[in-house]
């Protein structure tokens, strides 16, 4: 049972803050046990444990598993309405579409009624966290208003009569009581417009700003860019353009749009027609305090462009959650975006975790390795310093399920360890027996975009895929740059992007650079292939309209898609082909 308390009351929910991770170890230990008593006999366990509850049981016989071991039974119960039972007694109300990081194959996660409570309870304690944090830190915050953007598309039902939603829109069409303030419409430009001119109108009284993860607020802030003359003389008139037309937004809008603003149209028009928009969110809103926005793991890489626009406002960096359950709370919302950890909240699920070498390749983890589950620890005894990789036992039918997440130990919050997101485990660029994750190479293009930054350059983001139609095959990285004065990007330098291409591969792994340094070259020169503004916002809109919610949209890393390659290929301003061999002695 989970202690319930009123959102508002900030010390009971400190209180039993405190409890939690003070008995991380135990209640872990409960949470399994419910687990067990409840789903031991359901088709998957019992195939396993067969009917028992033993937790030591548990662990010897439940294999390590990842979605393609598990889809055959979400199938069943997604497209031939088969019952829940199959994989969980609780009873399954919707399935939630994961996107992982890296927009790759799309997974369909059970949700039930009573996960929902639990999540509602993580919200409740996050809240507590913030609402603290907020009362220690500024003053003023009390009487303001967050203006925090949410998108929803609309539902979609499987052929076996189960709601499919990304786990965001789950959580705002179940709740809608708790965010009585949001706009709900399925037509996301019409909703963005909306919900900024809302915000303008109420330019004075926003504290915050935020949305789920940091690209999403950057794709606001182009929309912002291109909307903003017809939003100000929306203001101007005290009429909204006629091209809104659902109810929703035309309600929201007219409560707050009744009259001409003249004076508020012009100060906003004094400040969009500044040519650079560095600090932008912070001219735009004078009062707010802090943005909100995911920005670790694969985040990370738009820390510089979000610093740019926030006019270095903190960032808060919530939580870390996903479609298979929520995790843990960052207890330190104003820290440095590049030192945030997340307290692990034990009730949520059965956290298990996978060592990994800090110097191997986590893509060395055999995946189907039998003897994996020898090498599992649980939530108390993880050890500060070491990687590893996160697996999830949840209510609602996932045992022991590889999240594909990597997760370093930094700390303790009581008991209950803290972890700083690392990467995921997936490889995103592939040739031969090469394979780059997605933190090589980000770690590798942070490397590389150092040679453009003292031009006043910025990298806006980046996409990646692995040229095979010629041999030897090459990696081919979509970058799009901004400078930070806004002025049109200028003919590249060709010696300085071709050093940039050189450092990505001096950047990357032993493997990659014995692969290009053979006689035969088995691996040919990276290349960078500049695009021209605005790219990934078409990109964005793209997968979008395949189906990935805005919320949750997480710019994928290794292409696959013909058309999205297409899309970047189409718009392409400059390329460039690394000169150098890169040195394996370094
Ligand atoms: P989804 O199921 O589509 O919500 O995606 C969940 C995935 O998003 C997680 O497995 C992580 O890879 C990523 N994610 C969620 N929260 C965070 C966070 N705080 N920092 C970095 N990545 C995150």
């Amino acid at each position: 049972m989970l202690p319930t308390f009123d959102p508002r009351d900030t010390e009971a929910g400190s209180r039993i803050l405190e409890d939690i991770t003070s008995n991380a170890g135990h209640i872990q230990e409960q949470v399994l046990e419910e687990i067990l008593t409840k789903n031991a006999s359901t088709d998957y366990l019992k195939g396993f444990l067969n009917g028992h509850s033993d937790k030591g049981l548990f662990k010897n016989k439940v294999p390590v598993v990842d979605y393609e071991d598990i889809k055959i039974y979400i199938d069943r119960i997604a497209l031939d309405g088969e019952p829940s039972r199959i994989l969980t007694n609780e009873s399954i109300t919707e399935l939630l579409k994961s996107s992982g990081t890296s927009g790759g194959k799309q997974k369909w996660i059970p949700k039930t009624a009573e996960e929902g409570e639990r999540r509602a309870f993580f919200s409740c304690l996050c809240d507590t966290v913030l609402n603290s944090f907020e009362l220690r830190s500024f003053q003023g915050l009390n009487d303001g208003k967050a203006l925090l953007f949410v998108l929803i598309n609309p539902d979609i039902h499987t052929p076996g009569g189960l709601v499919l939603r990304t786990g965001s829109e789950s959580e705002i069409k179940n709740r809608k009581d708790r965010y009585p303030q949001f706009i709900l419409c399925e037509d996301s430009n019409q909703s963005l417009y909306s919900q900024l001119l809302c915000g303008l109108v109420q330019r004075d009284a926003i504290v915050n700003v935020g949305t789920f993860f940091a690209s999403g607020l950057l794709r606001i802030i182009k929309f912002f860019e291109e909307h903003w003359q017809e939003m100000s003389s929306n203001i101007r008139t005290g009429q909204m353009s006629a091209w809104i037309t659902d109810p929703n937004c035309k309600r929201a809008v007219s409560l707050i749009l009744s009259k001409q603003m003249p004076d508020l149209a012009d100060s906003i028009d004094l400040i969009c027609q500044e040519k650079s928009w560095e600090g932008i969110i912070k001219k735009i809103w004078p009062r707010t305090k802090y943005v909100m926005a995911i920005i670790t793991g694969s985040m990370a890489q738009y820390i510089p462009a979000l610093e740019f626009y926030t006019g270095g406002l903190p960032v808060v960096s919530p939580v870390y959650g996903s479609s298979e359950a929520f995790f843990g709370i960052n207890m330190k919302p104003l820290c440095s975006p590049y030192d945030v950890s997340y307290t692990f909240i034990p009730n949520m699920a059965y956290y298990e975790f996978l060592p990994i070498d800090n110097h191997q390749d986590p893509t060395c983890t055999n995946r189907k390795d039998a003897h994996l589950k020898d090498h599992i620890v649980d939530l108390a005894n993880v050890k500060i310093g070491q990687h590893y990789e996160l697996l999830v036992t949840t209510f609602t039918g996932l045992y022991r399920y590889r999240m594909g997440d990597i997760v370093l130990v930094t700390g303790f919050h009581n008991s209950t360890p803290q972890f700083k997101f690392g990467q995921r485990t997936n490889v995103v660029l592939s040739i031969h027996t090469d394979k780059t994750t997605e933190q090589d190479l980000q770690k590798a293009v942070a490397m590389a975009i150092q040679i453009l930054e003292p031009l006043g350059f910025f990298l806006l983001d980046y996409s990646s895929y692995a040229d095979t139609s010629s041999i030897p095959g090459h990696y081919v990285l979509f970058w799009e740059l901004q400078l930070r004065s806004n002025d049109d990007i200028p003919e590249l330098d060709q010696v300085k992007m071709e050093k940039c291409c050189s450092l990505v591969e001096q950047s990357l792994d032993q493997k990659y650079k014995l692969l290009r340094n053979q006689s035969i070259s088995t691996i040919g020169p990276l290349e960078i292939r500049v695009v021209k503004q605005g790219t990934f916002n078409v990109l964005m809109d793209f997968y979008v309209s395949q189906g990935t919610s805005l919320n949750q949209y997480k710019t994928p890393k290794n292409i696959k898609s013909e058309k999205a390659i297409e899309i970047l290929d189409s718009r392409v301003v400059g390329k460039f082909y690394s000169r150098e061999v890169p040195n394996q002695d370094s």
